[in-house]
């Protein structure tokens, strides 16, 4: 098997707000650094975030502080975060919006010239830093430019598909090129994983294409620890119409703004479910009081509800919520005159790689940022801490893998490891028969967002459970792309996603089905009332390859959950 060996001191997978940074950070050490993306340099699906970032930096609201924000991110988590990691969040954050905006990002303003804040949900005051609702683009253009000002190497249209261990030590990591169909190996001293989420597990869904968990799916497999699979974020707001479009994001700032939701009655329904705090509470709490609505037959007759903005003066609503004009735009509506059509959509992982204060994992040498790592949200996420997320995480993982490769020498790789992983991609093209990646995927994502969606139970899961279990072994070796070329085949790389589909699928619903009572974003219909305790589920690969569940206290260093 023919592949062609690139060395480096430190590897990032992943160009996203949590890679690039890493990226940059890593550089400034002088360090040979390369970068690799599934998609084209500044794609990511960071580039899509809208609403803001999370910051107290008390511009508007001058009694906000660190203090308050760590506290808001503790109870929006439920008490399931890492405390160490969230105390990491709300301290850095300042810092790194600030680096954001010494390397060019421009945020709105207040009329004093300080950058703006607006309410989010959850939230003691307002606190999420902006650029119109068109905030991740503006990290992700300063972060690219960023990027070409140092000597990071960018690997774009290259998927990774295994990491290397050698001696229990991180070594290196398996790709393709998808251009050119070549197989490559990174040799590096340390990685850092910064791959992003898996929303597209489910069919219903506000993430990128590419957003499918193979950061989730290359650690498991390596034995890395991974935390609270089972919290997965439903945004309350996904547009319902067009069908080509579903699931699409409308970003909570439309709410934040002042956005009202109906029901098909007319009635401003949140009063039933959360009257003091209406369409700020939490978003799992809108998201299911949506669903109630439409589930007792109050929903539009296209299975949502309204969200209205028509209320405002069209100048607030042109110039904070643009691109949400845009988007409905496209889809026959004008928001300033007509409500939205909404229902939830699957949004966000809390759970991930297991890292630590430093942003490393249980395996020497590797590293994660992002929204590819598990503890910092706990149970649920607080719209606007993701973007912080990102770029605290993002330079904490940079600056530890590129102290940690100024410390160690490269190390070997497995020959044999290698070849096993190339044959086993290539066996993917030349099976005569078999099951076609877009089929499996549909089956997969169809099941998930049935089965182990917003209401959840115990029977639901277990079928989830069974059928995935069938799944890996079944289908995943069938798997067989119709085409069989190497070079820029989306049918090859459907296929290399799905296994890590399947494999982040089932610690999702395993974890869920663990977790008995509801907490966080785990919501459960046949809650049980004695499994209440505030713990994390870890899973881990066993040395039998099966998967390993098990429960670890929460990291409460300085609020003890109630
Ligand atoms: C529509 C939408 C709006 C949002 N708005 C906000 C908001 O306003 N505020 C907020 O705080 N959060 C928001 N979020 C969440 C936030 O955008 C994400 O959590 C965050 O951007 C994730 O960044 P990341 O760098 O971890 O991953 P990503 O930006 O997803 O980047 C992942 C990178 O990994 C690469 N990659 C993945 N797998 C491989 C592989 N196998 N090989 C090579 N490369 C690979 C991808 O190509 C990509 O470059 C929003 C989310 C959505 C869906």
């Amino acid at each position: 098997m023919d592949y062609k060996t690139i060395m480096c001191d430190v590897l990032v997978v992943g160009a996203g707000g949590a890679g690039c940074r890493a990226a940059i950070e890593a550089s400034n050490h002088n360090l040979d650094v390369i970068m690799l993306s599934k998609e084209l340099l500044g794609k990511a699906h960071t580039a899509m975030a809208e609403g803001g970032y999370n910051v107290s930096l008390g511009n508007v609201d001058p009694d906000d502080d660190p203090e308050t924000h760590f506290k808001d991110t503790i109870v929006g988590g439920n008490y399931l975060n890492d405390q160490k990691l969230a105390e990491i969040l709300v301290r850095d954050a300042p810092q790194r919006i600030f680096d954001l905006e010494d390397m060019g990002a421009v945020f709105d303003r207040t009329p004093e010239g300080k950058i703006a804040q607006r309410v989010f949900g959850k939230q003691s005051w307002r606190r999420t830093a902006y650029a119109s609702d068109r905030t991740g683009s503006e990290i992700m253009v300063t972060l690219t430019e960023g990027i070409r000002k140092t000597a990071v190497r960018v690997f774009d249209e290259v998927f990774a598909t295994r990491l290397l261990v050698k001696d229990g030590k991180i070594s290196g990591v398996c790709a393709v090129d998808l251009k050119y169909g070549d197989y490559l190996v990174f040799r590096a001293k340390s990685v850092v994983m910064a791959t992003g989420g898996a929303g597209r597990i489910f069919s219903v869904t506000s993430n990128a294409q590419l957003d499918v968990g193979d950061g989730y799916g290359m650690a498991y497999e390596t034995g890395c620890e991974m935390i609270d699979m089972e919290m997965i974020q439903f945004h309350p707001t996904g547009m319902v119409k067009p069908e080509s479009a579903k699931g699409r994001l409308v970003t909570e700032a439309v709410r934040g703004e002042g956005g009202i939701l109906l029901n098909s009655k007319g009635e401003r329904f949140m009063n039933r479910y959360y009257p003091e705090v209406m369409e700020l509470a939490g978003r799992d709490q809108v998201a299911r009081s949506i669903m109630t609505e439409v589930l007792e037959g109050r929903g539009t007759p296209d299975g949502g509800v309204y969200l209205s903005i028509s209320h405002l003066p069209h100048s607030i609503i042109e110039f904070r919520l643009e691109s949400m004009i845009e988007q409905f735009e496209d889809a026959g509506v004008d928001i300033r005159e007509e409500p939205m059509q909404v229902s939830p959509t699957a949004h966000h992982f809390m759970g991930g790689i297991k890292i630590d204060e430093n942003s490393g994992t249980n395996i020497p040498g590797l590293f994660a940022s992002g929204e590819c790592t598990g503890g910092v949200h706990g149970g649920n996420r607080l719209g606007g801490n993701a973007l912080a997320d990102t770029q605290v995480f993002g330079a904490l993982s940079g600056e530890n893998a590129a102290k940690y490769a100024k410390e160690t020498d490269n190390l070997g790789v497995n020959r044999e490891e290698i070849k096993n992983e190339f044959e086993r991609l290539e066996a993917m093209l030349k099976r005569k028969e078999g099951i076609s990646p877009a089929d499996a995927r549909s089956e997969l994502t169809e099941l998930m967002w049935a089965k182990v969606q917003i209401f959840r139970k115990e029977d639901d899961m277990q079928y989830a459970v069974k059928e995935l279990r069938r799944i890996e072994k079944e289908v995943v070796p069938k798997i067989k792309v119709d085409v069989p070329v190497k070079r820029f085949n989306p049918g090859w790389h459907q296929a290399m996603e799905f296994v890590n589909m399947v494999t982040t699928a089932r610690m999702v619903a395993e974890a869920a089905v663990m977790r008995k009572g509801s907490r966080g974003a785990h919501y459960r219909v046949d809650d049980d009332p004695n499994d209440k305790g505030y713990y994390n589920i870890v899973i881990r690969k066993g040395k039998d390859g099966k998967m390993d569940l098990r429960k670890e206290d929460v990291v409460a260093t300085k609020i003890t959950p109630p």
